[in-house]
């Protein structure tokens, strides 16, 4: 039938399209299956001070232990999940576990703050201060101020008035709000301007290459001048060795997170890791320099 009304008009029915949705349709009921049966998971990584030699926090980190495919990582399922309410449920979720993690670590005797990564569509929805509130309130024995949300960069760029309102209604609640992939967006500076965030992730991608690449070096260096110029402190993601550390202190930033100093990993090999931290004498020897 498409056929007969002539090639400009629209295909309805295209056996592709079709199966692309159908593809996509099973993913996603899939993945609402992974979501209730506890085959997802939160891995962390942690975030150091770099002249206190001292972790700072986590970054939470989802992961699917997929029973047939093993471990996967965001990249592998969360393009999938193109639909906002399962984002929205995803968020909940990783926000529920995270104050869960929070109260075990605090029986522990554990303090430490965990960021959490949530979806533009998420941040957007209007009550997700409210909703943030609510979750809060089921844990009084936590601080807010253990919980820190990474917004993406681009999140912002939707409708920069509703982000704005819902970061300061965050804030407002006492929970920390970072930028995430920092540098990647189309106008950053703009960003910095308007956005009230209390940290800055300079993105792994400029990172990870600075050394070798004059134009990431040039990107990092900008960055760096920039978030001082605004007096916003700001965290190198993708330190993936120590003179990637060294560059980045001599360059004003002493934030770091990355594979040199540890990879994400489940919440129970946290405190093994935490105590053997004090004694990586390459990292801990960054305190020294001038
Ligand atoms: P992100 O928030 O920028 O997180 C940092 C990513 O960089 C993580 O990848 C981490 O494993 C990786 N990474 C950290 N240090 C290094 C390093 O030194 N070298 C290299 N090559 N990579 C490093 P991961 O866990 O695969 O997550 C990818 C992205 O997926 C995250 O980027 C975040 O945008 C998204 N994501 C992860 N968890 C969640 C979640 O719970 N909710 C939402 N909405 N997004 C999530
Ligand atoms: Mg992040
Ligand atoms: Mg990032
Ligand atoms: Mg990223």
């Amino acid at each position: 039938r498409a056929k007969q009304r002539g090639r400009d008009t629209f295909h309805f029915f295209d056996p592709d399209l079709d199966r692309l949705l159908q593809v996509r349709h099973e993913q996603r009921q899939r993945f609402i299956d992974a979501l209730n049966h506890e085959e997802l998971q939160l891995y962390f990584q942690p975030q150091i001070d770099m002249r206190l030699g001292q972790v700072v926090g986590v970054e939470a980190l989802v992961r699917w232990q997929h029973p047939e495919k093993g471990l996967l990582l965001p990249g592998q399922f969360l393009p999938h999940i193109d639909t906002s309410s399962l984002e929205i449920d995803l968020g909940e979720w990783v926000l529920t576990q995270a104050l869960e993690q929070l109260a075990q670590w605090q029986c522990l005797g554990i303090a430490m703050p965990i960021s959490v990564n949530i979806s533009p569509t998420h941040l957007l929805i209007s009550d997700f201060s409210q909703r943030l509130s609510e979750l809060l309130a089921r844990y009084p024995q936590i601080s807010p101020r253990m919980l820190k949300l990474e917004v993406l960069e681009s999140a912002a760029m939707h409708d920069i008035q509703a982000a704005l309102q819902n970061i300061e209604r965050c804030q407002a609640l006492g929970v920390g709000l970072a930028i995430d992939d920092f540098g990647t967006g189309y106008s950053s500076l703009t960003h910095l301007r308007q956005l009230p965030v209390d940290l800055i992730k300079i993105d792994q991608s400029f990172v990870r290459d600075m050394l070798s690449d004059p134009n990431d070096m040039a990107i990092v260096e900008s960055v760096i001048y920039m978030a001082n110029r605004f007096n916003r402190p700001m965290l190198a993601e993708g330190v993936e060795t120590l003179a990637h550390a060294k560059a980045l202190m001599k360059l004003g930033c002493f934030l770091a997170q990355g594979f040199g100093i540890a990879k994400p990993m489940p919440a129970n090999a946290l405190p093994t890791w935490l105590s053997r931290w004090p004694l990586r004498a390459d990292w801990q020897s960054l305190t020294q320099l001038p």
